[in-house]
């Protein structure tokens, strides 16, 4: 999705997402997905979940001025543009997606994890296993207590004292690199644990994946025992095998104070599965040619295959536009479903605890020297941040006078004839003029006459593209001024 900068002035211009390949072809196939997904596709990847339409639904609104928008203009100038909202969809959105998984990455490296060293694990279950995670969430969701738990009972064997406690950022991801259903946890855990006082205790150096890899295999099996999804012959049966196909790896390693090296990795962990960058193509039929992540070439699991039997090696697929479909939303997690999760001395509980401890003292300055964050002021540069992060530019700077833009009003969704009012005066309707997701919205009968301040300046040739970027931001400031910050 193409970003416009001014490369001569570093100013941000907002993206186009209506105009991408990407949103077309939800726009246009997204109906007969939704038609022909039951004979075509429950076989293969579960049931219908209404999660999906919600997530398209609003994906398609994300972005469209049509749904409502801020005002944005410079006092000095008054140089004035329009931000249309965000729809925050997870997987299927990749602007949101992106902001979101940014947002992860600092939260993560600045708010959650101390200066002391980390690893990152990944815990993968064997290929004749993951059918039973495809099919059964509430199982996908146990898997990252049960790699926590793998993490814990090893350290605590290795320091000698069951009474220390490592932290950990665990993340549930379902995709491998060319969409396929892959499930597996990632997980940035501390390279030793602390103390009840507070202290840190390091491992062993040499500390190899074999300690974590029984357990892993063992809780797997126990898991699926448990729910009666497989018999214990088949455990008698891969535990026969060379290589039962779990795995643990844990080499990458990250000094202590490596922040950069932090937030790379929460957001490796908290990606979206696909990425528009990989989205090498989607021809004029809709075919998706979508490459891989590393050039290497992988043997990727034939689509028909049930049992997802590898096909031939390729760092490529090319996907009919329904199939295409079919492998990102199998990826969506339901409402309210949690992908990350926090462990130990990382836990909600424990972090809260240090926090207040934090404001409890005098000066406000953290007790102990692996004490940390202050969450709050992570909020007010947050925005800012991550739109530097995203595009280099700052977001605020006017294009025409370098003074800061304001926020000058809120339309909100239900204000459509309102919405309408205007972008037809500004000759923006045609242009924001789509085929509309379906159901259509219904457009509101105002019960009086609707007014609207006229423009005090020319509208900028850009005012028609816009940016759901804008309005976390917006709505902050107007949170903080309410609030007084
Ligand atoms: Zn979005
Ligand atoms: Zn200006």
């Amino acid at each position: 999705m193409a970003c416009l900068i001014s490369k001569s002035t570093g100013v941000y211009r907002p993206r186009q997402p209506l105009e991408s390949d990407f949103h077309r072809l939800v726009r246009q196939h997204w109906d007969e997905f939704r038609a022909v997904y039951a004979d075509r596709y429950t076989r293969k990847i579960g049931h219908w979940r209404p999660v999906y339409d919600k997530a398209a639904r609003h994906f398609l609104k994300c972005g469209d001025l049509k749904y409502g928008f801020a005002r944005v203009r410079c006092p000095d100038c008054r140089h004035e543009f329009f931000v249309a909202f965000s729809c925050k969809q997870r997987c299927i959105c990749p602007s949101c997606s992106q902001k979101r998984t940014i947002l992860f990455g600092l939260h993560v490296s600045e708010g959650v994890c101390l200066d002391v060293p980390h690893r990152q694990f990944v815990w993968t279950v064997p290929k004749r296993l993951r059918i039973f995670f495809r099919y059964h969430r509430d199982l996908l969701r146990e898997l990252p207590r049960l790699a926590w738990q793998t993490i814990q009972t090893v350290y605590r064997a290795l320091l000698g004292d069951e009474a220390t406690i490592p932290g950990g950022v665990f993340a549930i991801q379902t995709f491998g690199q060319l969409l396929h259903f892959h499930p597996h946890i990632h997980a940035l855990v501390t390279d030793g644990a602390f103390t009840p006082s507070g202290r840190f205790l390091h491992l062993p150096v040499n500390l190899g994946h074999e300690p974590f890899l029984k357990l892993w295999e063992n809780a797997v099996f126990s898991l699926l025992l448990g729910a009666g999804r497989i018999e214990p012959a088949l455990v008698s049966q891969m535990r026969s095998w060379r290589h039962s196909g779990f795995s643990v790896d844990r080499s990458v390693r990250l000094r202590a104070g490596d922040r950069n090296g932090i937030q790379r990795l929460a957001e490796y962990m908290a990606r979206s599965p696909f990425s528009l960058a990989r989205l090498v193509k989607i021809t004029p039929t809709g075919h998706v040619v979508y490459r891989a992540e590393k050039h290497t070439p992988q043997r990727f699991p034939i689509p028909t295959s049930e049992v997802l039997a590898p096909g031939p090696a390729r760092n490529f697929h090319i996907f009919k536009p329904l199939d295409f479909l079919a492998q990102i939303v199998q990826h969506i997690p339901d409402k309210g479903e949690h992908l990350i999760r926090y462990y130990g001395h990382y836990s909600n509980k424990a972090r809260g605890i240090r926090a207040k401890r934090i404001a409890e003292t005098a000066d406000g300055s953290p007790s102990s020297k692996h004490a940390k964050p202050n969450p709050a002021r992570l909020d007010h540069r947050r925005w800012a941040m991550l739109i530097q992060q995203m595009y280099h530019v700052d977001p605020l700077l006017c294009p025409k006078c370098g003074g800061t833009m304001k926020i000058i009003a809120f339309i909100e969704a239900n204000q459509g004839n309102v919405i309408r009012k205007i972008l037809q005066h500004c000759g923006l309707w045609d242009f924001c003029e789509k085929p509309a997701p379906r159901p259509p919205p219904k457009p509101q009968t105002p019960r009086r006459k609707e007014s609207f301040p006229l423009f005090h300046a020319a509208l900028p040739e850009n005012a028609g593209q816009v940016d759901p970027d804008f309005l976390e931001h917006l709505r902050y400031v107007r949170f903080s001024q309410l609030c007084g910050m």
